[in-house]
């Protein structure tokens, strides 16, 4: 019987697994499909606190593994494919790799992925003036025009948070009107720095000799007619999917769009012994540092849920 379970290696998996190893829970760590989670695919990371330089993300995620390990952190490279609470109030977790495992508490830390446009080069321009992250790499873009892709609230909020350091934000959404909430896009669209560019489709990221994003191709998606948008940097806010298929039939709750619902202040899922920590249950921070906070919170609420089983 394994006290913790922990699901996924971004920054919320790693803290809950250096607080349960140092609390002796002798943690039991599921890679995951992207092993370091979505910092491991970026590059500088700047806003982490204790790194006035700036540290590269996939640097940062190694150290947390390393910091994990030491205190004695077990790590499968293996996906889970099922959680089961059980009558005993145990849970069983089942991976792909075939093997099951029976533990006192599991902590979901999967983790959400962005959304992007699948379109050519996108995989290799990412940190080369192509990101999903305003909050972590706006500021390496003043004085220069850059495109937010997206008509939601996370589009709006970003390309707000962008007219502190850019020259110019366009704001291309696919259709004429905002999914954004009304304040948000009031907000954006009452920003003189903004300009929305309606009705259009980003079809084509076209970099200048050294690689780095230059401008964008745009086709009108009335009437199909292409142009070019200068931009050094794309911001691409269509939204995020939560990691949580391998959830269906745990019974654990989750939000209309898939996010694992958490009991009020606590990580605590509705399924005793089952907590989520980062941005599997957060869709408005998700930044590195509130996912560690998380995972803390996480590791905490198991250690207290085996000391009560222990009662
Ligand atoms: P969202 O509401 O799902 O909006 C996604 C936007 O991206 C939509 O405008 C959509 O266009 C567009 N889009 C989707 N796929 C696209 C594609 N392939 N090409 C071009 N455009 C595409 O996602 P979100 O803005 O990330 O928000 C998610 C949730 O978080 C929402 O509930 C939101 O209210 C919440 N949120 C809240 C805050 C806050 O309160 N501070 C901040 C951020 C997010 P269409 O409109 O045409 O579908």
């Amino acid at each position: 019987m394994e006290n913790v379970i922990i699901i996924g290696t971004g920054c919320a998996g790693w803290t809950s697994a250096i607080y349960s190893a140092r609390a002796n829970l002798n943690p039991l760590v599921f890679s995951g499909e992207l092993p370091g989670g979505q910092l491991s695919t970026t590059t500088e990371v700047e806003n982490f606190p204790g790194f006035p330089e700036g540290i590269m993300g996939p640097d940062l995620m190694i150290s947390m593994q390393k910091q994990a390990e030491k205190f004695g952190t077990r790590v499968e490279y293996d996906l889970v494919s099922s959680v089961e609470s059980q009558e005993d109030g145990s849970i069983l977790v089942k991976t792909s790799g075939g093997k099951e495992h029976q533990t006192r508490t599991v902590i979901v830390a999967t983790g959400a992925t962005p959304r992007w446009l699948h379109i050519d080069r996108e995989k290799e321009l990412v940190g080369h003036g192509l990101t999903s992250c305003a909050t972590c790499d706006g500021a390496f873009y003043p004085d220069v025009p850059v495109v937010v892709v997206g008509g939601g609230d996370s589009a709006c909020e970003e390309a707000t948070f962008l007219t502190k350091f850019a020259s110019k934000v366009y704001l291309v959404h696919r259709r004429d009107e905002l999914r954004a909430s009304q304040i948000m896009a009031d907000r954006a669209l009452n920003n003189e720095k903004i300009e929305p560019v309606w009705n259009s489709q980003v079809v084509e990221y076209l970099t200048d000799e050294k690689g780095e994003m230059r401008a964008v191709k745009l086709a009108n998606t009335e009437t199909g007619e292409e142009s070019e948008l200068e931009a050094k940097c794309v911001f691409v806010a269509i939204g995020h999917d939560p990691t949580t298929e391998f959830l269906e039939g745990s019974g654990v709750k989750l939000d209309d769009d898939g996010y694992i619902l958490q009991e009020a202040h606590s990580t605590r899922s509705n399924i005793p012994g089952i907590f989520s920590a980062g941005d599997v249950s957060d869709h408005v921070y998700r930044q590195a540092i509130t996912a560690a906070g998380d995972g803390c919170r996480a590791a905490l609420d198991a250690e207290r849920h085996i000391a009560a089983m222990e009662d």
